[in-house]
């Protein structure tokens, strides 16, 4: 017998609806260009909203078509977070560290209709809109340096020309809301395809109290930009709860900003200070970069009571530091991409209480427990389940209400999911008799770095095309800023010179952001080989 409670679709429409009608007056706080901060309420936000909707159904844009954002985390960027999925089309985050040809071909595959660019990142679009071909552009936060090529609007003009009366009328939960690409298991770019139902139900669940455990009086600093998997769900939790937001642009900006009030030279303790922060959220690498400037900072910075990190593991002497000198509590948490992103988080539980300091930071530095909703199990590679005792490792594979089921385009693979339907992650782990896991290793030949993916595969591809290689492995070597770092090892057809190193770098720059470029080549007469003929990363590293 069916149950009878009311059955309709969940949209990214009802969050818009609920923040705007129980949160109107809630606060949107942007760091513009200029250091100056630009302030406006959910209400003001609501309305943009709707005219935007009017201007994208203006441009032809229609139910599933693609529009692209390259743009900082900004008002309108989160303007376009809603009006984009709210008429039915899917927002498509490009991400701003990409080549140009990485991002040409993300452009390609996704048929992108329009793209609204952040005026900061003007200059380096120009470089990519030679790649592309897609028929409006419009540009928001204008620069002095505008691109030229297909027909260019500015995005002011539009919204206040445009009419102020929208109705949303999505009907299907399961229509598609978002586009995000990640580096799949080996670097090359995957599309994971979000409906309104998956993030309306990973919206609840990150909102639980275990999970990020937002709420009204929280002003929430989303230092992840919102090309990385979503933003990590934030612009929908934030406004879900009625928490205030700050966007802080784009770098610059942030390194611009004038101490308007709090009288330091110290950007982010500034920000934080100014706008009453509670919590915040980053890769670990932004927080080992921010903890000795927040440190010493001048500001009062005490609203800041957590910080939501993830991307790469957070390193338990950072924990303490940021708990114990700075009173801020850190919820690590892992997922990713397919996983809209957040899988599990490590909180403590209440029977953690009696540890010591030093042990429960031990437990935070595990990746944690599944979110309520998340299922996880651990495999071997035959796919047999393991055990969780702590100690087996297995490869982590995962299932939940928004967790993709396959990627854009590309039929699935064994290699990416399992007969049964749950997602392989490759991430190596052990999960403990409590639940919590640990990341140990990754199956994925991908590099972090910064929170970002490096591809060794690519890497590898590319340098074997220049021709004084002969054989070449690159590996990701432990680095104290960014987390993981590559390093490149070569077999050259003839002796290495000093100018070795430069001229390879050159010869990759024009394939891969700079981020991606190894720091270190190593020259070697041979590289050793595991059983099958693969390069063997571990005895590489060994010998290094
Ligand atoms: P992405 O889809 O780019 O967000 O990358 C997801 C991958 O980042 C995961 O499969 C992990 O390899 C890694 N990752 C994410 N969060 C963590 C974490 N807290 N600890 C260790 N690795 C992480």
């Amino acid at each position: 017998m069916h149950g009878l409670m009311m059955n309709y679709p969940l949209t990214l429409a009802q969050i818009l609806a609920h923040a705007h009608r129980i949160h109107g007056d809630k606060q949107v706080h942007t760091l513009l260009p200029d250091g100056r901060v630009h302030r406006y309420s959910y209400a003001v936000l609501y309305g943009r909203v709707k005219r935007l909707a009017n201007v994208l159904t203006g441009f032809g844009i229609r139910p599933g078509d693609r529009v692209a954002t390259y743009a900082a985390n900004t008002y309108q960027h989160l303007e376009l977070y809603y009006a984009i999925p709210c008429i039915g089309a899917v927002l498509h985050p490009l991400n701003v560290r990409l080549a140009p040809t990485q991002l040409a071909e993300i452009v390609r595959e996704a048929e992108d209709r329009l793209i609204f660019v952040d005026g900061a990142f003007a200059a380096q679009f120009a470089a990519l809109q030679q790649h592309i071909d897609c028929p409006h552009t419009v540009i928001f936060n204008g620069a002095s340096k505008m691109p030229v090529g297909a027909p260019l609007t500015r995005y002011e003009a539009l919204i206040s020309q445009a009419d102020d009366t929208y109705a949303w009328e999505i009907q299907d939960e399961n229509w598609a809301m978002g586009l995000c690409y990640t580096s799949g298991t080996s670097g090359e770019p995957r599309g994971v395809l979000y409906t309104h139902r998956s993030m309306f139900l990973h919206t609840l669940a990150v909102n639980q109290a275990d999970a990020f455990g937002l709420t009204e009086a929280d002003v929430v600093l989303p230092l992840v930009p919102m090309y990385h998997a979503m933003g990590w769900g934030l612009p929908y939790a934030c406004m879900f709860v009625g928490a205030d937001i700050v966007l802080p642009g784009a770098k610059p900006a942030r390194e611009r900003l004038v101490p308007p009030l709090c009288g330091g030279d110290n950007p982010l303790a500034n920000l934080i200070a100014e706008t009453g922060v509670t919590v915040a959220a980053g890769v670990p690498t932004v927080w080992a970069q921010a903890y000795p400037e927040l440190r010493k900072r001048a500001q009062d910075i005490s609203s800041l009571r957590q910080l939501i990190v993830g991307g790469e593991a957070m390193p338990p002497t950072l924990i303490e530091a940021y708990e114990k000198e700075l009173g801020v509590e850190v919820r690590h948490a892992w997922g990713m991409t397919e996983m809209s992103p957040t899988g599990t988080l490590s909180t403590l539980r209440r029977a953690h209480q009696q540890l010591s300091d030093t042990e429960k930071w031990k437990v935070k530095a595990m990746q944690g427990r599944p979110v309520p909703g998340v299922e996880i199990r651990l495999a071997t590679e035959s796919g047999a389940e393991l055990p969780w005792d702590g100690n087996t490792m297995g490869e982590v594979q995962v299932r939940s209400h928004w967790t993709a089921r396959r990627y854009y385009k590309i039929e699935p693979t064994a290699e990416h999911f399992t007969t049964d339907g749950w997602l392989r992650t490759g991430d190596i782990a052990t999960i403990n008799a409590e639940g919590y896991m640990q990341i140990v290793d990754r199956a994925k030949t991908l590099i972090r770095s910064g929170g970002e993916s490096i591809s060794s595969v690519a890497l590898e591809a590319a340098l074997m095309k220049h021709p004084q290689v002969v054989e070449a492995a690159v590996i990701g070597v432990p680095d104290e800023k960014w987390g993981e770092r590559p390093l490149a090892i070569i077999v050259l057809t003839q002796q290495a010179d000093e100018g070795t190193p430069a001229a390879l770098k050159q010869h990759l720059a024009s394939e891969f952001p700079k981020f991606w470029i190894p720091d270190r080549f190593v020259f070697v007469d041979e590289i050793p080989k595991t059983s099958v003929g693969k390069s063997d990363k571990r005895a590489i590293l060994a010998f290094l």
